[in-house]
């Protein structure tokens, strides 16, 4: 099976229970014996909602499984983070990452690019250096990288997650708040920590989208009103129909992603789609 009809095609595999513990200890089994090679990134465009060009993409990451096909995140990731597989998989993935958008810089086309950092990765000593690593090599400079980090890993230990988003604000790079309505975490408290952007999750669209006849849009405006009073932009996620886009629209979002705008998809086909909106 796959899923969407465009260009991400990725094998749903969903194996039963009973296959289940099989296939955690075969990814871990793999992953061990280095399949990081067989890793690769899709980038979904996010989009400024006035002028629907695009502001940036968002590195989501693919298994190229020799035998299964492409795999989608759901398949791996959490046994990538237990195994702790998922920081040197992230460190891969943030210098390939800088490099493709300093690549995009170079040829006219520069894009913010987003990279999802886990929560182990978030409370390890090493991301600091892993970002600014990166950073280095690419020659990207600072402000181009966003780093989504979830409403969950950093409402985990809030005092902690302040200093590190600190110093992570002081290294130049954006912070990013991903998944929020997910959670049960203070809107109030999590704009209040030193952070660029707001992502609000598909969930709290889809709801919103359901309750539009009864007037629940205003509770999007309202998240997205308090965010901009603190200079804090906000995304909409999972904007997949001409009604999500409008109510995005009506509720002041910044940016938008979704399958409505732009599916994930291989570096190699950006600057076309990113072209095509252009013209
Ligand atoms: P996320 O960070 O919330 O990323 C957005 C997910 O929503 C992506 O799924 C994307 O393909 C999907 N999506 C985008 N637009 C739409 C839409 O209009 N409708 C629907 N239904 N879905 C949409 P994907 O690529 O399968 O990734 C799933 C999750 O896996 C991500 O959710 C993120 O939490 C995690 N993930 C992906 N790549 C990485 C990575 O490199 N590191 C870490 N730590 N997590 C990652
Ligand atoms: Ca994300
Ligand atoms: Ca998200
Ligand atoms: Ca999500």
């Amino acid at each position: 099976a796959a899923k969407g009809a465009g260009r991400d095609r990725i094998h749903l595999f969903s194996p039963g229970l009973r296959d289940a513990a099989r296939w955690r200890l075969e990814v871990a089994n793999r992953l061990r014996d280095g399949a990081v090679d067989q890793f690769v990134v899709h980038y979904q465009p996010v989009v400024r909602v006035d002028t629907g060009e695009v502001d940036g993409v968002e590195a989501l990451l693919r298994w190229q499984h020799p035998d299964r096909g492409l795999l989608s995140p759901d398949a791996f990731l959490s046994v990538a983070e237990e195994t702790g597989q998922l920081i040197p998989i992230t460190r891969w993935l943030l210098g390939e990452t800088t490099r493709q958008a300093a690549q995009w810089a170079a040829d006219g086309l520069p894009l913010r690019m987003s990279v999802n950092i886990s929560a182990r990765h978030f409370s390890a000593e090493t991301l600091v250096r892993d970002v600014r690593v990166a950073l280095h090599d690419s020659g990207l400079p600072a402000e181009w990288l966003v780093l989504e980090l979830t409403e969950t890993s950093v409402a985990e230990d809030p005092t902690r997650a302040e200093d590190q988003l600190s110093v992570l604000r002081n290294s130049g790079v954006r912070v990013a708040i991903d998944d929020f309505g997910t959670g049960w975490s203070s809107l109030a408290q999590l704009l209040a920590l030193p952070i660029g952007t707001l992502k609000i999750d598909r969930s709290l669209l889809t709801a919103a989208a359901r309750l539009a006849a009864g007037g629940s849009g205003p509770v999007l405006a309202a998240i997205v009103s308090l965010a901009r009073t603190l200079g804090i932009r906000s995304v909409a996620e999972g904007v997949e129909t001409a009604e999500h886009l409008q109510m995005v629209r009506d509720a002041g979002c910044d940016l938008a992603q979704g399958y409505l705008l732009g599916r994930p998809m291989p570096a190699g086909e950006v600057p076309r789609w990113a072209s095509r909106v252009r013209a």
